[in-house]
């Protein structure tokens, strides 16, 4: 649990350390425009060039931070990781308030509200950083702070009057207001780092629960799959062994029965055989689900689709529907073969099976979409009903109409087809109308063949 942990609280400082970069750039362009608004609108004579300077200083140091973190993005998890990344979150914040402090001097000093940004940066500095590296950065700006108003109020440093913002004849820095200022800003900056650090340390505590609660949702998920795996495995073979036992009884084998016996026998056997059906459909299923990586290889797609269609020709010509596919020779997708079957049967049975006669069902290849090919199968068929969509992927769902257009089904046929092209890192949706029909939409990764 420790190193599940140490994955959270590392992923959750890599973006926080991305997002420190994305705050900066706004505060570049924020300081531009007060500096350019200072001059310009409210004719304050505020010293430009170096202020632009340590807004443009503040820009190249943004471009190095963005770019150290891209370096060490690159090694995450390993041991050193974290330590590397605390270091740069601590030397960010740390630089941060010397340029707050830089650009507030050539701004006139401590007698500049923009002080304020200080409690800005004890906030970041405490979700970011330790409890007491957050302590430390705010000691480091009240040295700061407290330094620059010595140096400035002792001549060290000149202190470079507000004018135009502060009367000219009140300069804060011969009363004895700015020291007590500073005496609240110290508490205060204290205070604003103990409340900050105990709400964060709460929710980080509240995050760390949630995740291991899902952590373990999905182990007792993962779990109970394998037990179904299990059952409908030992199910599965007593029930081939039925199947196979009453299938003697109705070729003759076992000698003659008479007609109100073979009747019960052969309805015994078409019993079973849609059991037999249910308990594979259940086995792949959570075979899919407890299996951690498919096995993939470049499969022609035209191929596979060929041979879906194929194997439904009897059934749909049964029903005096036109099978039909539009799929580029070329097109090869990173698959497993046995899944992708799997995938294209259950959607073109389910076409044939929910359109009345005379119907159509089309496979096409729709527009590539980043790196993923494209493929729908539609159909004419009775389509599905506005309030079932959202559930048709569920475990066990069967819409009302689909009950009563084919008795027969489990509801699993669809879990099966999302687990596969989750499995294959795609997408799958649905778009129907009652009465017009259906088009399932998905996406498989592009091989790359050379
Ligand atoms: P089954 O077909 O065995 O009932 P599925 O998981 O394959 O189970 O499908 C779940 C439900 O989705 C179906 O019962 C039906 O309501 C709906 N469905 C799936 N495919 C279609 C389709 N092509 N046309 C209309 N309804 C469909």
């Amino acid at each position: 649990m420790a190193r599940f942990r140490q994955i959270v609280l590392e992923k959750e400082l890599e973006e926080r350390l991305a997002w420190l970069v994305f705050l900066r750039w706004f505060a570049a362009a924020g300081v531009a425009v007060v500096i350019i608004a200072s001059q310009f609108i409210l004719r304050l004579d505020v010293p430009i060039l170096p202020l632009l300077g340590g807004n443009a200083l503040l820009l190249v140091y943004n471009l190095v931070c963005w770019l150290c973190i891209r370096r060490i993005e690159k090694g995450r998890g390993q041991p050193t990781w974290f330590k590397k990344a605390t270091r740069l979150g601590n030397l960010q914040i740390f630089v941060d308030l010397f340029l707050l402090a830089y650009l507030i001097h050539f701004a006139g000093g401590v007698e500049n509200p923009f002080i304020l940004f200080f409690i800005f940066h004890m906030v970041i500095a405490s979700i970011l950083l330790s409890n007491l590296a957050a302590y430390l950065q705010a000691t480091w700006a009240l040295i700061l702070l407290w330094g620059l108003f010595g140096m400035e109020s002792t001549g060290l440093l000149p202190h470079l009057h507000l004018e135009g913002f502060l009367p000219d004849n009140l300069c804060l820095y011969h009363t004895r207001f700015l020291p007590g200022l500073l005496a609240v800003f110290t508490g205060t900056l204290y205070l604003v780092v103990y409340m900050t650090t105990s709400i964060v340390n709460r929710m980080r505590e509240g995050e760390h629960q949630l995740a291991i609660a899902n952590k373990k949702l999905a182990e007792q998920d993962r779990l109970k799959s394998e037990y179904v795996l299990k059952v409908s495995h030992d199910l599965q073979s007593s029930l081939s062994t039925i199947q196979s036992l009453l299938d003697n009884i109705i070729q003759g084998y076992m000698g003659p029965v008479s007609n109100q016996v073979m009747d019960r026998v052969i309805r015994a056997e078409r019993r079973s055989n849609s059991l037999i059906r249910f308990v594979k459909e259940l086995l792949d299923l959570s075979r899919m689900r407890t299996v951690d990586k498919l096995e993939k290889e470049p499969v022609r797609l035209k191929d596979r689709v060929t041979r879906a269609l194929d194997q439904f020709k009897v059934l749909a010509d049964e029903k005096r529907q036109t099978l039909s596919q539009s799929v580029d020779e070329n097109a090869v997708v990173m698959a497993n073969p046995v899944t992708l079957d799997e995938l294209l049967a259950n959607l073109v049975g389910n076409g044939v099976r929910y359109t009345p006669e005379g119907g159509q069902i089309t496979i096409r290849q729709e527009k590539d979409e980043d790196g993923f090919i494209k493929l729908s199968v539609s159909d004419t068929g009775i389509g599905i009903p506005k309030e079932s969509l959202p559930h048709i992927f569920e475990d066990f769902f069967r819409a009302d109409n689909a009950k009563n257009h084919a008795k027969e089904g489990t509801g699993l046929g669809l879990s099966i087809v999302r687990q596969i092209v989750k499995g294959h890192g795609g997408k799958i949706t649905v778009s129907s109308e009652t009465g017009k029909g259906t088009t399932f939409t998905f996406t498989l990764p592009r091989a790359h063949v050379d």
